[in-house]
């Protein structure tokens, strides 16, 4: 079979499997320069048509992981990572990542920007004055190491290709693609050497995937995949038809953090999914024997402080202050005005448009709209409404806070826009939907 890039193309083009020599000629062209973007494109939307079987899906990812740096750890405990799919007000990783440390594990955690409407951990990070959120590679080693958790951004070195790829999905309608997506998240996964990784894979209102179903086709992808490639792997179906903290930006959701760690404040489904997740990893990596021990373990590393501990050795190490965890407020930058939006009439919140909320921290300044954009990390949205809760005169929506009055105003409009109030009582559903196993 020959391996020329167009031939490559036009076999998956007309619904033929593509050997593992193939796909990794390909990604081998792709990383060397020797594939096109064009050609790179076509493939993309060859498979994006015609799909891939298991086989290939993993035969793609193993040829981007190949095509970096694979890191390798020698730590005494299980290396392990958490990877959601996007949310509004997600930010669980900040407390998630030194819990899991605070139980034996080692979390080496590399995140990414904003995307779409959702709010990327990196861009949380850099709102914290002084935090190194792109270390060298050795820094990042020895913090993983020393404080048993570095959460940092992307690097250059690791998978590549997905980097290439990805801008050119990004630009050609090539993202939706559940192949893709699997062998594009799994392949960073698998660069940064972890022994165990659960996957947070959101659905509803606030998710890129909004049925629960479409989720799950991705959940089940991402577990095969991984699992057949060599990286234990479970999945969260989880929901996203509200925030899923109480606050949506940059600076705020550190804040949130800081809080929720130090036991200022604690929301109840914030509370289950890190809980959840962290009982995951501890189950992947042999801390725990059972779900229910795990999660015993995560409740009282936080419980206890010493995740709160640990995080706050994380930012100091990483270059923020000492004291960031007891003195959020100081260190946070806070935009001027901040604004109560309370509904036109009082009732029960029915629904929330998350997307929408996500759609307002950005248009505030708070996301992106062009790659290259600068961030207002003091934007955003807080204590916002959860579906159920009685909203009035007394209890607003939320709260705007806003560089402008004009921006404040526009903010408003959006979340009046986005929350449902009707009279009746209405129920949450649980966060987590359903657990798929790497058995699956
Ligand atoms: N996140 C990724 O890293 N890759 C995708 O393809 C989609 C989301």
């Amino acid at each position: 079979m020959t391996q020329l890039p167009q031939e490559i193309i036009r076999w998956k083009r007309d619904g033929g499997e593509l050997s593992a020599e193939q796909i990794e000629s390909f990604i081998e062209g792709l990383t060397t320069g020797r594939v096109s973007e064009g050609q790179a494109a076509a493939f993309a939307m060859a498979i994006f048509f015609r799909h891939m079987s298991v086989p290939e899906r993993v035969a793609l990812t193993r040829a981007m992981v190949h095509s970096g740096d694979v890191l390798t750890w020698d730590l005494p405990g299980p290396v392990l990572d958490k990877h959601s799919t996007g949310g509004v007000g997600d930010t669980v990783s900040l407390a998630l990542a030194p819990a899991v440390a605070a139980c034996g594990g080692f979390v080496p955690m590399i995140s990414g920007r904003g995307l779409g409407h959702t709010g990327g951990t990196l861009d949380k990070l850099d709102a914290i004055p002084g935090y190194i959120s792109q270390p060298d590679i050795d820094t990042f080693r020895r913090v993983t190491r020393e404080v048993g958790c570095a959460i940092i951004g992307q690097t250059a070195d690791l998978a590549p290709a997905d980097k290439r790829l990805y801008a050119i999905r990004d630009v050609t309608g090539t993202v939706e693609s559940i192949d893709l997506i699997t062998a594009s998240i799994l392949s960073k996964k698998l660069a940064a050497g972890l022994d165990g990784l659960v996957m947070d894979v959101k659905f509803g209102s606030g998710a890129f995937m909004s049925s629960a179903g479409e989720a799950r086709k991705l959940a089940e992808s991402l577990v095969l995949v991984a699992n057949a490639a060599g990286l234990p792997t479970s999945a969260l179906l989880t929901n996203m038809d509200e925030p899923l903290a109480s606050h949506a930006g940059n600076a705020v959701e550190v804040a949130y953090a800081a809080d929720y760690l130090s036991g200022r404040h604690r929301d109840e489904r914030f509370h289950r999914l890190t809980v959840e997740l962290g009982a995951e990893m501890l189950v992947l990596g042999k801390l725990a024997a059972t779900r229910d021990e795990a999660r015993t373990s995560v409740e009282t590393a936080i419980e206890s402080g010493r995740a709160a501990d640990i995080f706050q050795r994380m930012v100091a190490a990483l270059g923020g202050p000492h004291d960031l965890l007891d003195r959020p407020h100081h260190y946070l930058s806070r935009a001027p005005i901040v604004r109560a939006v309370h509904p036109e009439r009082a009732g029960t919140v029915q629904a929330i448009g998350t997307r929408d909320a996500g759609v307002a921290v950005i248009a505030l300044g708070g996301g992106r709209t062009r790659p290259e954009d600068a961030i207002d990390h003091a934007v955003g949205l807080t204590d916002l409404a959860g579906i159920g809760e009685q909203v009035d005169g007394e209890r607003p929506l939320g709260f705007v806070h806003a560089q402008t009055e004009d921006d404040a105003d526009a903010a408003a409009r959006a979340l009046l826009a986005a929350y449902t109030i009707g009279e009746g009582p209405a129920s949450r559903d649980d966060i987590v939907l359903e657990r798929i196993a790497p058995s699956a």
